[in-house]
Order: C-alpha cells, then structure tokens, then sequence
C-alpha cells in the first residue's frame, strides 16, 4: 500500500493527430491524478518536495502537431507540460531520421541496409528496419538513408516539426518547459565519446541562444535504459549541468530513481488504479499503449548487434 501512496506518474506523447482524443486522454488521468509542472518533480528529486498521484506530461521531438493540436489543448484544460525538442532540427527545418523513412517500403529499403553494411540480405530479414538502423551510429544512419533516396530519386517528406516562431511562442506561454533532445537523435549508446558529449551540448547550447535562457531538463533520445544510454550519458548530462532528465522506462516515478534517468509510461503496469485508468481510457488506452517501443524491437536489437560485431570482427583481417 505504501507504494499507491505514491503514485506518480510521468507520460510521453508525440505527435497528437487529434484534439479530442487528447483532450479526452487528459480528462480521463485528470479523474485520478493532479497534473504538475516539471519544476515539481525536479523540486521532488532535489528538494524533497512531497508528491502525491501526480502526473507529469511531455512530448518528445517537437512535432508541428504538438503546436497545432497539443499546445490549444493543454492551454484550454490548463494542463503543464515538458517537450524535448532539437534546436538543429528546429532552426533547419529538418526532419529527424526516423520521420525520413516514415511509410518507406521496409523490404527494399533493407536491401540498401544490406549492400551499406556488407551484410547477406538474409541475415536481415527477422529485423525490422528499425531494429538494425537503432543499432548504428547516427552518421551512418543519415548516409544509408541519404544513399537510398539519391539512388532511387526518393522525394522527401516536408518539414514535419515546429518551426523557430512556433518554438518561441511555446516557450513565452509559461505553462510549457522546453528541455534537449540531442541534435540528430542518435543511440546515444552508439556514439563515441566526443560525439555523445557534442549531441548533448550542442542542443543545449542551441536552445539557449534560441529562447535566450538555459534548459536544465533533458530527455534521452529512445530512452532505454542500458541500451540507448548508460553510466557514460548521465555523467555528460552532469557535465551539462543538466537536473533531470527522462528515460522511457516504463514504471512510476519515485525518489529511488536517479534524477538523470526518471521513468516514464507507467500506465500499463498494474495497481488498482492504473486498472481502472485503463477502463476509463478505453480505447485511448490502446492507442497510447502502442506508441510503446515493442519490446520485439529491443530483442531484435540485442541480436542484431551481436551477429552485426561478429560479422566486423570476422571481415578485418
Ligand atoms: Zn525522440
């Protein structure tokens, strides 16, 4: 019972294509949690602020959506809220790596995957093309995906993410905090040592000259514990000078947590009122579940990087 007394709960969206449906997602937590800012829960980590069923709401990536559908909502309900954005992807007007492929046709765009990284097309095909490019540095992500599109005349997909001025007036509306993303959304686990600190950095710096104030908020890139970050990532975050940052760890949040790695999507694990949150939701519920990384996905992972160090190791002489 002592944990229920404790409840609390952080929930990541992305982009929200519907005003109802998150209007309606929101009331229904409403029924069951009081909303806090991310100040409070960084005041829970570090000044020992007492929580009690809270939730706290982010969105990752800076979708336009968040501006269009997501900010209107959250004004109207008066609901705070964190994102965590890229200022290159902003100021660009890029998209990141992840929406370039959105609706690609999987099994071609493998055979680039293939020939890129000298593997038997075979061998790839229990992954899911997600699985094998989160296995990759970033840089090589951009240049399979670029090869790809120059090499089949491709169009690109228009800018999918909010702009500078839209950036800008979420930020002066006060109800929503802006934290880092990195720049390119990498694995940050699969970057060197300079090339983790320098996606970190630049995208805090970058928000700073943006909004003309420092960010000490953070969320990592996805998110998982271990795999997509470790010891080496909460040090540079330290480094940074950054005082929370969110992992997609999926459990409630309590001050057992390291406030470099605080978990998010609590909803599907059990308890009496995470079960009666899910009634409620309905079919919100389902929706909001399968925004969930599979956990298919992070076993494809493990296995993709184990057969793809074997085949590197066996290639060098
Ligand atoms: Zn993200």
């Amino acid at each position: 019972m002592g944990n229920l007394s404790a409840n609390n709960i952080a929930i990541t969206f992305h982009d929200i294509h519907s005003r109802d449906w998150l209007r309606r997602t929101l009331q229904a937590i409403a029924s069951r949690y009081d909303f806090v800012s991310i100040d409070e829960v960084s005041n829970f980590y570090h000044s020992g602020k007492t929580l009690k069923n809270t939730c706290h709401i982010t969105f990752d990536d800076g979708h336009k959506t968040f501006y269009e559908n997501s900010f209107p909502v959250l004004k109207e309900l008066g609901i705070p809220a964190s994102i965590y954005v890229s200022p290159l992807i902003i100021i660009e007007e890029k998209n990141f790596w992840f929406q370039e492929i959105a609706g690609i046709e999987e099994n071609h765009f493998k055979q680039e995957l293939a020939l890129f990284l000298q593997l038997e097309e075979a061998s790839l095909a229990r992954f899911s093309i997600y699985a094998i490019l989160k296995s990759l540095p970033v840089d090589d992500i951009h240049a399979v995906i670029d090869q790809y599109f120059t090499k089949y005349n491709r169009k690109r997909l228009p800018p999918q993410n909010m702009n500078t001025d839209q950036l800008i007036e979420v930020d002066r509306s006060g109800l929503i905090k802006i934290g880092a993303h990195t720049m390119n959304h990498p694995i940050l686990k699969n970057e060197t040592d300079e090339r983790a600190y320098d996606e970190v950095k630049a995208s805090i710096d970058g928000l700073a000259r943006l909004l003309g104030k420092k960010t000490a908020y953070f969320a990592f890139p996805n998110g998982i514990p271990l795999l997509d970050f470790g010891p080496r990532e909460q040090k540079i975050l330290a480094d940074c000078d950054v005082s929370l940052s969110f992992s997609m760890e999926k459990k409630r949040y309590s001050q057992a947590d390291h406030h470099l790695a605080v978990p998010r999507n609590a909803l599907e694990r059990g308890g009496p009122n995470l079960v009666k949150l899910k009634l409620l939701l309905g079919k919100s519920w389902y929706q909001l579940k399968n925004r969930l990384t599979p956990a298919n996905e992070i076993s494809q992972r493990i296995h993709f990087q184990a057969l793809y160090s074997t085949n590197r190791t066996t290639a060098q002489p």
